[in-house]
């Protein structure tokens, strides 16, 4: 049984309540969050079919997030704005949505979207749909599968796990040691250079497809970071 996972990101209880309700009755799972950072959080960790994404958040524009999450992914996203002038952004800018309702709305209509976007996702995965072109790295994590400028990467489990650990966070630093606790089974000190070697394989596979792009920021003494652009 394949049940599709709907992330509902909007931050009034109300409205989130009936697109749960609304969602559920048509047998779809629904995770909600109120704010963009806890709904990136949700998203990398637990993967989803299609976001809901409502434009005014509390703590980000949720144009903003759907930047973010299309740094790692071509997950569909439906947008709710409640603003015209978002409407305008929405329809006439390229912001990477699949789709908006403008608010209010009718929640059965919502699900009615819901069910078309997915139909139209190739292969409609958790976590994220490989689309070839469309973004430079795409990770699926149900699949342990990545691609790279539309190319599969073929990763070893420690080096899918480093890209998709530094992928989470664009920019952020993680140490070796950061890496070995959330990549090993068994993080031992005696392992920073495998740390090392890990990433080296790694740049290896992603130069053989991009020779002139290295999107792994070697940071000295501190550790590893993927670039935030590039
Ligand atoms: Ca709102």
């Amino acid at each position: 049984l394949d049940v599709h996972r709907i992330l509902v990101v909007e931050d009034e209880p109300a409205i989130a309540d009936n697109i749960r309700y609304a969602l559920e009755t048509e047998g779809f799972e629904v995770a909600w969050c109120a704010t963009g950072e806890e709904a990136l959080r949700v998203y990398h960790d637990n993967g989803a079919h299609l976001i809901v994404l409502d434009v005014g958040l509390p703590d980000r524009n949720g144009f903003e997030l759907c930047k973010d999450i299309r740094k790692t992914s071509a997950v569909p996203i439906i947008f709710l704005t409640a603003r015209t002038d978002e409407i305008d952004r929405v329809v006439g800018l390229e912001i990477g949505g699949d789709d908006y309702l403008a608010k209010p709305f009718s929640p059965r209509e919502l699900a009615a979207r819901v069910r078309a976007v997915l139909r139209r996702a190739p292969g409609a995965e958790p976590g994220a749909v490989p689309a070839p072109g469309d973004t430079p790295l795409i990770i699926d994590k149900q699949k342990a599968k990545v691609w790279y400028f539309g190319k599969p990467l073929d990763l070893s489990r420690y080096e899918f796990r480093i890209l998709d650990v530094l992928a989470q966070r664009p920019g952020w630093v993680y140490s070796r040691e950061k890496l070995m606790e959330l990549v090993w089974d068994a993080p031992d000190s005696s392992m920073d250079r495998t740390v090392d070697a890990h990433v080296k394989n790694i740049r290896a596979k992603l130069r053989a497809i991009r020779p002139e792009i290295d999107p792994i920021h070697t940071h000295r003494g501190l550790g590893y970071s993927l670039k935030e652009s590039w």
